[in-house]
């Protein structure tokens, strides 16, 4: 009864614990989260966000697999300095233009004025691809694949997000230079695929691997994949992180005339070669858009493999009447719980603050979105069992200590599964086939993404951009664009039927269709 009574209480402090409900203000639901959960806080230059060992922890959970995984490849990790001179910066024109709105400059030293104003690197091609061309000077030089964990500053206007579009970001940049273009786009994917693997086995956030558009493609770059999320609360798309191929772009005489002389020429006359170059990156955005998937009225919903506590034990039933000694063997009991876990590799803790309540400590630990609670109490003690409440679903059971070992991984697992498979049942059941354009615009304003057969025309995604605004609607603050823009052409082609060359019309513009393409509003 004791224990209704509590959860009675927990239920009244729930209401309150986000503020507002995240199907009704969602904006405010995300920032109150990240808040609550300790994740973030504010900072005295607007668009730039302090992440709290809460949040970073995640970002380091993603750089030790992610590390693993790039070193298996031979990539090796470098420093090259934030700092970027004007020169270099503008060498490749269509990736100058690309970022120039967003460059932020440094100006003055002190009270003096620069001779010439140096540049933060908005991304490292331009800062990198000089000594690229020192470095490699002959086919045996290659491949050359270098990454850097650092930051980078893109001084944007469109309103900021935590976590999702931040005027300084952390990520992680990869860029190699290869002989051939087999061996460019074979990494290109290899590295995709990795991406695709930090967003749906760690994050549990179901992904779309597909090429952008060439109007969506990176500046300057040759061709561009991504792998495409989706925040079913808003409907809208989000770029999660993108491999590119850059072509000879950048190795060309003109730009950063990175070259060897061709291996494989027979003529003796010293033909050179330019070399084929990718760049890849993903951002603490990841996190953001696990907070969106997963987050619930109660707050964060944390997937067990990036929680840096995966399991909190809580002694309950404790009352005024208890005697010390039976208090006393309960926290030990949470003690000695957490203290198995933790040998058998499960990030375990064991909450024995005093002077709060059991229900304070639930409420908190699952406002911070901690995947699973075990609670003792004096009855759990005298029958040798904890009961597990699971944070994704609520779920309680009683599990016997003597199986704690085996079963609380497998219960984390579960819970891990469990959570990606719901994700990528609710990203799934908002992916519309259309092939009538009048059906667009509805559908997108029911929240969903739409895969129509597109005929790949930039004027057409132009068009397709301005004619699906809400125009007539005030433009939400929050909405960076109310125009759906092609978010990716998905790689796999078969999830839907089969377009008839010359038969198949694009929606929009009635010309002939080539692919399956996915449009929506986004981030
Ligand atoms: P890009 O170099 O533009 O391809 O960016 C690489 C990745 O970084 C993108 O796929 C985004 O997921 C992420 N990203 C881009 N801009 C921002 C930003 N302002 N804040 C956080 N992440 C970003
Ligand atoms: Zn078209």
């Amino acid at each position: 009864a004791t224990k209704e009574k509590e959860d009675a209480k927990i239920e009244g402090a729930v209401q309150i614990a986000i503020g507002v409900k995240k199907e009704v203000d969602f904006a405010a639901w995300y920032t109150n989260v990240l808040i609550k959960a300790d994740m973030l806080d504010y900072y005295s230059v607007s668009g730039c966000y302090i992440l709290k060992p809460w949040s970073y922890s995640i970002w380091e959970e993603i750089q030790t697999w992610f590390n693993a995984k790039i070193k298996e490849i031979d990539v090796q990790n470098s420093y090259f300095p934030m700092f970027v001179s004007a020169k270099v910066l503008e060498r490749e024109k269509d990736h100058i233009e690309g970022f120039s709105p967003e460059v932020a400059w440094v100006t003055k030293a002190g009270s003096s004025d620069l001779e010439e104003p140096i540049a933060i690197r908005p991304t490292s091609e331009t800062a990198m691809y000089p000594y690229y061309s020192k470095w490699i000077k002959s086919h045996r030089d290659l491949p050359l694949k270098l990454n850097q964990w650092n930051s980078v500053v893109r001084w944007e206007f469109k309103n900021p997000q935590p976590f999702l579009r931040t005027r300084e970001f952390l990520w992680q940049e990869g860029h190699t230079a290869h002989l051939t273009q087999a061996e460019a786009d074979t990494e290109v994917r290899h590295i995709l695929d990795l991406y695709r693997r930090v967003y749906e086995d760690l994050l549990a956030v179901p992904v779309i691997p597909g090429v952008k558009s060439e109007k969506e493609k990176f500046a300057g770059g040759l061709y561009t994949t991504t792998v495409e999320g989706f925040i079913p609360t808003t409907g809208r798309g989000i770029q999660a992180a993108t491999s590119h191929c850059l072509g000879q772009n950048f190795s060309r005489p003109e730009m950063f005339n990175i070259s060897v002389e061709d291996p494989n020429d027979t003529t003796g006359q010293g033909k050179k070669l330019f070399v084929w170059q990718n760049s890849w990156g993903l951002s603490t955005r990841s996190i953001g858009v696990m907070v969106m998937v997963h987050g619930d009225n109660q707050g964060l919903v944390l997937p067990p493999r990036v929680a840096s506590i995966q399991v909190v034990v809580v002694p309950c039933g404790i009352t005024k009447s208890t005697t010390d000694d039976k208090r006393k063997s309960i926290n030990d009991a949470c003690d000695e719980l957490a203290k198995r876990l933790k040998k058998a590799g499960v990030r375990a803790k064991a909450d024995l603050r005093d002077g709060y309540t059991p229900g304070y400590k639930f409420n908190d630990w699952e406002q911070k979105g901690v995947p699973l609670r075990l609670e003792i109490g004096p009855n759990d003690l005298t029958k040798q069992q904890t009961l597990g409440v699971r944070r994704d679903t609520g779920v309680k059971n009683p599990i016997p200590l003597a199986e704690l070992e085996s079963a609380i991984p497998t219960l984390l697992e579960q819970i891990q599964s469990d959570m990606f498979a719901k994700a990528k049942a609710e990203y799934d059941s908002h992916i519309k086939e259309v092939t009538k354009w009048e059906d667009i615009v509805p559908t997108l304003d029911a929240k969903n993404v739409v895969a129509i057969p597109w005929c790949e025309v930039e004027a057409c995604e132009d068009d397709i951009k301005e004619r699906s605004g809400r125009a007539s609607e005030p433009q939400d603050e929050r909405a960076p664009s109310a125009g759906a823009k092609s978010l990716a052409i998905p790689f796999d082609q078969a999830r839907w039927s089969p377009i008839v060359p010359g038969e198949t019309k694009c929606p929009a513009c009635l010309k002939d269709a080539k692919r399956w393409t996915l449009f929506g509003r986004s981030y």
